[in-house]
């Protein structure tokens, strides 16, 4: 687990924004990988997430206060979390400031199609060269085609690790494009759910706020929460 966390990104929001920022402008391949500690546990328990989380080309970064604090723990220096929403967020108002391009992988028919008209209503500097939602079976396929697309960005929001291990899969074809696995963020951007409010997110209560909204979400955080600080403990 040591590993995962020598990769992690420290330096905080701002920066990480500037690095997406540079990759777009300067057509760079980048994989995000948004961290929670059921990424890291997933990891442990399965060899190809632990190759991706292990490739020196894949960027993680903090997404969940859990990683922030065990890496406090573990005297690393990270300075706080980096969120799949907020790099969705920033990256479409970087990518409509670039007239630049993206496709969107994932979520429920309804949730992607009412984001995508969202984004081309809200960034007209933006051109979406498609969308699919998260249930068609041969996914493979969407790539295929997103491969002939060539867009500037790709976001996928399928879930831990369904998401992870499709772009990685098919990551070595492609010559440019930040590729991130976003989770629920389509489901919030689109409007059909409420991200937690600023107070649950300034105290840490973010994951809270999902389980109670949620509660079978309870299960899946148990289960992953406290192996992953058992682990933590051992490591430290
Ligand atoms: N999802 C999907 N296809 C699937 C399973 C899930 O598109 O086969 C979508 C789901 O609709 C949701 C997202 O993946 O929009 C996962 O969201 P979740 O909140 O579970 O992710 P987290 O942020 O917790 O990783």
């Amino acid at each position: 687990m040591k590993e995962y966390f020598d990769k992690l990104f420290q330096g905080g929001e701002e920066k990480f924004h500037e690095i997406l920022r540079v990759s777009l402008k300067n057509e760079k391949k980048l994989f995000v990988v948004t961290a929670n500690p059921e990424t890291f546990m997933t990891g442990k328990n399965n060899r190809e997430f632990d190759r991706l989380l292990r490739d020196e080309t894949t960027c993680i970064v903090p997404d969940g206060i859990g990683i922030v604090k065990a890496a406090h723990m573990l005297g690393y220096n990270v300075k706080e979390r980096v969120t799949g929403v907020e790099i969705c967020q920033f990256l479409l108002k970087e990518i409509d400031r670039q007239k630049r391009s993206v496709f969107f992988l994932g979520a429920k028919e309804e949730v992607v199609a009412a984001l995508v008209d969202k984004v081309k209503k809200n960034y007209p500097g933006i051109k979406v060269t498609g969308y699919e939602n998260g249930y068609v079976k041969d996914k493979d396929r969407v790539f295929e085609r997103i491969m002939e697309l060539k867009p500037d960005a790709v976001l996928v929001a399928l879930g831990i690790p369904q998401q992870e291990m499709l772009i990685y899969k098919h990551l070595g074809k492609f010559d440019k494009g930040v590729f991130v696995g976003v989770g629920g963020s389509f489901d919030v951007l689109s409007g059909m759910k409420k991200r937690a409010p600023q107070l649950f997110i300034k105290f840490n209560l973010e994951w809270l706020y999902r389980i109670v909204k949620e509660p079978k979400r309870l299960g899946r955080f148990f289960r992953s929460n406290i192996r992953f600080l058992l682990q933590i403990r051992k490591n430290k």
